[in-house]
């Protein structure tokens, strides 16, 4: 009875901590055993099977580590993009040490993305800029760093989490070996869908046979739902731009 009780109040707690979004505080041996079965609404895995680690390594390390070895983006500005929009989202980059990238090309990248015509901008809702000082996060990862920030969701992916986007750099520079995109095009996939959360986005599927997969589906878990298959494609849909807000 003892042991039951304790058990829920474990469960109980690692659910407020990871609807709270603060899923490195909890201890880790605590929360191993329930990750797998309660996904957090808070924190989304992408692109990835979800294998929470059998013996996860000591999360509570990882704002220490990740803030220490990693680098901050370009300290001016960038203009907006997009030409229509009240909403302005502003984001500022760090990028791990020792990854074959620099924090000013990688926020190029992003901004490339984030600002092409294909990408949420062409809903006219939302607008992007860079901003040194912006609390939204855009980070590129090693996978170790990745893992430990997106804990319990460790494993092949990126995710995000509440205030931040986190891209796993193995992938970045990689791509997946799931999907039939180019490197540049599972980038636009990666920055689309986790910024697409970061927005307020949630999972879909896909919606007919053989139709472009909307940026918010899993494509890299399949590109199958429901019977149906789609193609793989890195732009959100419109109707999915349709509903940012
Ligand atoms: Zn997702």
């Amino acid at each position: 009875m003892k042991r039951l009780l304790r058990r829920t109040v474990l469960i109980a707690g690692t659910l407020v901590l990871m609807q709270a979004g603060s899923v490195m505080l909890v201890r880790p041996g605590r929360v191993s055993e329930q990750a797998s079965a309660i996904p957090s609404p808070s924190s989304s895995p992408t692109m990835m099977p979800v294998t929470p680690s059998a013996s996860p390594r000591p999360a509570p390390e990882a704002r220490k580590t990740h803030a220490a070895a990693s680098i901050g983006g370009p300290a001016q500005p960038s203009a907006t993009c997009g030409r229509t929009g009240t909403r302005v989202v502003r984001f500022r980059i760090e990028v791990d040490r020792g990854l074959p990238t620099t924090p000013s090309r990688f926020t190029k990248d992003v901004l490339s993305i984030l600002c092409d015509r294909r990408s949420w901008i062409a809903g006219g809702r939302v607008r992007f800029r860079y901003d040194p000082k912006a609390s939204l996060l855009i980070g590129l990862r090693t996978k170790e760093n990745k893992d430990r920030i997106c804990y319990p969701f460790t494993g092949y992916g990126s995710c995000q989490k509440p205030g931040q986007v986190v891209i796993n750099a193995d992938r970045w520079f990689g791509g997946s070996a799931f999907l039939p995109l180019t490197v540049s095009d599972y980038r636009r996939l990666v920055i689309n869908h986790e910024v697409g959360h970061a927005l307020g986005q949630r999972h879909r599927g896909c919606s007919a046979e053989g139709a472009p997969a909307p940026a918010m589906m899993q494509q890299s878990l399949g590109l199958t739902t429901d019977g149906r298959t789609c193609r793989a494609n890195p732009w959100p849909l419109s109707y999915e731009l349709r509903t940012v807000r």
